[in-house]
């Protein structure tokens, strides 16, 4: 019998404002409580810091070189490759997906899988603007899906918008915190009723919740107020809780560096799913033997941040789109960041975790061989760079759309 699964992914929640990952603010009871049953891994990280190249990696299990999603808008995920949602169907699970922002509405290829997926429309307009849905909203669509699913055991994919809300307001420039009443909506509303819509449905003892953020916020650090535009620890590392009935129980921590890319092997190897059926090029691994306790040789990761100009409104960037801006490689010791125009940096993380020292200079031989690792990551993957184009809506739509949500100024 297989456990019910619901994969969720809070917009831009930096694991710093977890109670569970920071005892200073202790301000996330829900999250806490799953925290309690669950695996905590203290060093997890994301490939893409904006919401849509980072979504496509974590549903695909693939980095942006291959999943071909690089931007917020116009891009389908590279179809050849197999999604967390189809491998749940062929696991016998019933999917369901959730998206709650129109960007990551089923043009993308992001659907895929999933029996019933909620694309997002103008009439679901909610909240200060936007085309986007509430986590009230998202939790009574999953009600609906559950009442309909009847006993069948269910894989959700849920992603939870509310915490980038506070982006539309630009009348407040800086923010160097959550303002508190989006916080709390994220943890009391948006959790605490999925957890009721789960309870009605009898389903919350026995659920797998795999809690994560699709990346997280920069809230000022390295100057910029949200996400999108560096590759800095701020916006890779996100909280990343596994409770699994059956493999975790008493809460445990797990500092080893995990990565977005690792949630899909390891939703395989838990669905029993025969290695031989494993895609043979994959990005991530399993984590089961690290859950189980057992040691793994540390993984390196990739992240990259995609250019500016659509930022800048300018919808036809999509169409003139080259490369990432930056792309990044990051063991537990050291981050290696190029930039498209050749600069470099290099951090060492355990003595300076908030980045400010670039010892590319200092440490010219851990610059080579981290440079060597990202040549040999992405060989033979950019012919993704280019990939299929989604025709466009009406241009003027998709530009005011993005205002209404903040992304656009
Ligand atoms: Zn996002």
């Amino acid at each position: 019998m297989s456990h019910d699964v619901f994969l969720i992914s809070i917009d831009c929640l930096r694991p710093d404002y977890v109670g569970a990952y920071n005892r200073l603010r202790r301000q996330t009871p829900t999250i806490d409580g799953i925290a309690a049953e669950a695996v905590l891994f203290t060093e997890a990280v994301c490939h893409a810091t904006f919401t849509t190249p980072a979504v496509a990696s974590l549903l695909a299990g693939a980095y942006p070189p291959r999943t071909g999603v690089r931007l917020l808008l116009g891009q389908l995920c590279e179809p050849t490759i197999t999604t967390v949602a189809e491998y749940a169907r062929r696991a016998g699970l019933t999917t369901g997906g959730f998206p709650s922002n129109f960007i990551l509405n089923s043009p993308t290829g992001l659907s895929r899988g999933f029996d019933y997926y909620r694309d997002v429309v103008d009439g679901h307009r909610s909240g200060r603007g936007g085309c986007w849905q509430t986590g009230d909203q998202l939790n009574a669509a999953l009600d609906r899906f559950l009442t309909d699913a009847g006993q069948q055991p269910v894989f959700c994919w849920l992603h939870y918008f509310d915490l980038h809300d506070y982006h539309v307001d630009r009348t407040v420039p800086i923010h160097t915190s959550y303002p508190r009443d989006l916080r709390d909506r994220i943890d009391a509303e948006c959790l605490g009723e999925f957890q009721t819509v789960l309870r009605r449905h009898h389903r919350l003892d026995g659920a797998a919740i795999i809690l994560t953020a699709d990346h997280g916020e920069c809230l000022m650090q390295h100057g910029e107020r949200g996400h999108g535009h560096h590759v800095y620890d701020s916006v890779l590392r996100v909280p990343l809780i596994w409770r699994w009935p059956g493999l975790t129980g008493d809460p445990r921590q797990i500092d080893q560096q995990v990565r977005h890319v690792d949630i899909l092997p390891t939703l395989l190897d838990l669905w029993g799913i025969p290695r031989g059926e494993w895609p043979a090029d994959l990005d991530g691994r399993s984590l089961v033997p690290l859950m189980r306790g057992e040691s793994m040789e540390p993984a390196t990761s990739y992240a990259e941040a995609s250019p500016r100009q659509l930022f800048q409104g300018d919808i036809k960037a999509i169409k003139q789109f080259a490369g990432p801006e930056m792309q990044a490689i990051r063991t537990e010791e050291f981050k290696y960041i190029v930039h498209d125009n050749g600069d470099r940096e290099l951090y060492a993380l355990r003595t300076d975790p908030l980045e400010m020292a670039n010892r590319v200079e200092a440490m010219p031989d851990v610059a080579e061989q981290m440079d060597g690792q990202l040549r040999d990551l992405l060989r033979g993957r950019e012919s993704c760079f280019a990939s299929a184009a989604i025709a466009p809506e009406d241009e003027q739509l998709v530009v005011q759309r993005l205002r209404d949500l903040g992304y656009v100024a």
